[in-house]
């Protein structure tokens, strides 16, 4: 940890509260909470029992499914319900990688940038006899589709990219990646636990096999997720025991959380055009505050009208595909900043007592040391990838908020500049 001085002067000053890793995790909404509270009091029953109780939960269940297949232009019988994230990116890569293995093809690929629920999984198989590329990412943190189909081999079983990376927010043009595996017949799992809820997925033009969600991202509950297996694929089974999830994942359901996360992934969704707009806004006054401080660099995609990214002096086109990088190219409210002479655990401390919550990298990873993957993985040097801060803003934060971050954020960064 970086040295921050507890003296009583650098105590907080207001009772503000400014909660800005809305990346890390979300309030429950109110529409969730209110979807899910007769499914914790009443309507108690088990879903697999035969009775009336059990039939009103089992009728919840499967309505939550037709609700989250609909959002997704899926079919109900291809979601099945996981505990979050984790669970969902583990069950994908290993029954891929299962699948694959039976035929030969023991070969998978992720980007470099994946969140460790793909990253360590795909380093167990990597133990267990497979080999694993890990694709190179640009400058701004996307996977080039040429990067992509020049690693793709004859045994390559599964190639798995995050749908939006959860410390600089790109969102990678994974529809032409997943066409990509299309034409050379390897699986496609994304993980879109970043995405959903933020972003439109419609799985009737983005031909993935498999993705992953987690609900407490988009103002859902927290240990709920689910895990879309495309039509046609044999599921492999994740827990062995009761018949729940066509037997392939057994466990009582969890009823509230399904419900909840169903009402939450929808309320998302209509609300996303507005809320879209009014976070936009907030974090171009915040970015452009802190990028006005000396010695300050945005990582990843553009966050100004116009804007190319962070790399500055680099060639855009080059980076990107020959597009224009657009603000569509990153999640609306991620704001990801390295400043120079600063240790992002000390700023984050510094933050925390005045106040401001934000992240230093990926929230699993934070307490290490250790320089965050993804930004090494884009090129950023290893003391400046230490000098990182993730703000993530969403529809819950208020202008009053984006003042005080950029009130209380540049004083912090001089005065730790200061005491260095
Ligand atoms: N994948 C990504 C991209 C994430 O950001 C996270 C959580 O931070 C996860 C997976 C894990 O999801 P969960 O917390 O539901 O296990």
């Amino acid at each position: 940890m970086g040295g921050v001085d507890t003296a009583p002067e650098m105590e907080r000053m207001t009772d503000m509260r400014v909660y800005a890793d809305q990346a890390a995790t979300t309030s429950l909404s109110k529409t969730a909470l209110e979807a899910m509270l007769p499914w914790m009091t009443e309507n108690f029953g088990n879903p697999s029992a035969l009775y009336e109780e059990g039939r009103t939960a089992r009728d919840a269940v499967e309505t939550a499914r037709e609700k989250i297949a609909h959002l997704l232009h899926a079919k109900a019988k291809e979601i099945y319900f996981t505990s979050g994230g984790t669970e969902a990116d583990n069950w994908a890569l290993q029954m891929a990688a299962a699948a694959g293995a039976r035929t030969g093809k023991k070969h998978i690929i992720v980007s470099a940038i994946e969140h460790h629920a793909v990253l360590n999984p795909a380093k167990s198989l990597e133990r267990q006899g497979f080999r694993v590329t890990y694709l190179p990412v640009t400058s701004e943190g996307v996977v080039l589709p040429e990067t992509l189909e020049a690693a793709i081999c004859p045994d390559t079983a599964l190639v798995s990219v995050m749908y939006a990376n959860n410390e600089v927010g790109t969102i990678q043009p994974v529809e032409e990646l997943a066409e990509i595996c299309r034409m050379h017949g390897v699986w496609f799992h994304t993980d879109a636990v970043q995405a959903a809820g933020h972003v439109e997925i419609d799985l009737t033009k983005l031909q993935a096999d498999f993705l992953s969600v987690s609900a407490h991202k988009f103002h859902g509950p927290k240990g709920c997720g689910f895990l879309y297996v495309k039509n046609g694929f044999r599921t492999e089974s994740l827990l062995e025991g009761g018949a729940q999830e066509k037997g392939k994942r057994a466990g009582t359901e969890n009823v509230p959380g399904i419900v909840g996360m169903a009402a939450a992934l929808e309320e998302s969704l209509i609300k996303r055009d507005k809320k879209d707009t009014f976070v936009l806004e907030l974090r171009r006054q915040v970015a452009e505050r802190l990028l006005s401080i000396e010695g300050s660099h945005l990582n990843g995609c553009g966050v100004m009208e116009g804007d190319e990214g962070a790399a500055a002096g680099t060639d855009a086109a080059a980076r990107h595909a020959g597009t224009a990088v657009s603000r569509a190219d990153r999640l609306c409210g991620n704001l990801n900043i390295s400043f120079d002479g600063i240790e992002a655990e000390a700023l984050l401390l510094y933050l925390d007592m005045k106040g401001i919550s934000v992240s230093a990298g990926a929230a699993c990873s934070a307490g290490a040391l250790e320089p965050s993957h993804v930004l090494t993985a884009m090129g950023i040097s290893p003391e400046l990838a230490k000098g990182t801060i993730r703000i993530s803003l969403d529809e819950t934060n208020t202008q009053a908020d984006a003042e005080f971050l950029m009130k209380v954020i540049p004083d912090a960064v001089a005065r730790l500049r200061s005491m260095a």
